[in-house]
């Protein structure tokens, strides 16, 4: 200790001790006359503050235009997809893709159709 030094005072401030103490200084600046620092630096502050908000808010609704939610053709179950993909209906594994938020089957022209016929079985015998 020295008895006759130079006192230091220190004191920590976190969190809203920071904020306080920020804005106490401002109101200290624009009492002195800086106000126009101080509305820029508030300004600043907001809109960092809000930059994430507006962020959120056009991924969602980036989300809402890209994802397309409707039921296999197959099988009827109910899925989400991004617009313009291709995927596998996760319920009976049909090849779909999406085209303007509908699903829709990858091989739909390539379908053959099929008609079952009922044959009669002819016995041997018959046969001569
Ligand atoms: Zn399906």
């Amino acid at each position: 200790m020295q008895p006759n030094g130079p006192k230091t005072y220190s004191f920590a401030l976190g969190g809203w001790g920071f904020m306080l103490g920020l804005v106490a200084f401002g109101m200290l600046l624009s009492y002195v006359g800086l106000g126009w620092v101080i509305s820029g630096l508030i300004g600043l502050l907001v809109f960092f503050l809000s930059l994430p908000i507006l962020i959120m808010l056009g991924f969602r609704w980036w989300l809402r235009r890209t994802i397309a939610s409707d039921s296999c053709p197959v099988c009827n179950f109910k899925s989400e997809a991004i617009e313009g993909s291709r995927f596998n209906c996760p319920s009976c594994g049909e090849p779909l893709y999406v085209a303007d938020g509908r699903f829709l089957r990858h091989s739909a022209e390539d379908v053959v159709e099929v008609v079952d016929y009922e044959v009669d079985y002819i016995d041997e015998g018959e046969y001569l």
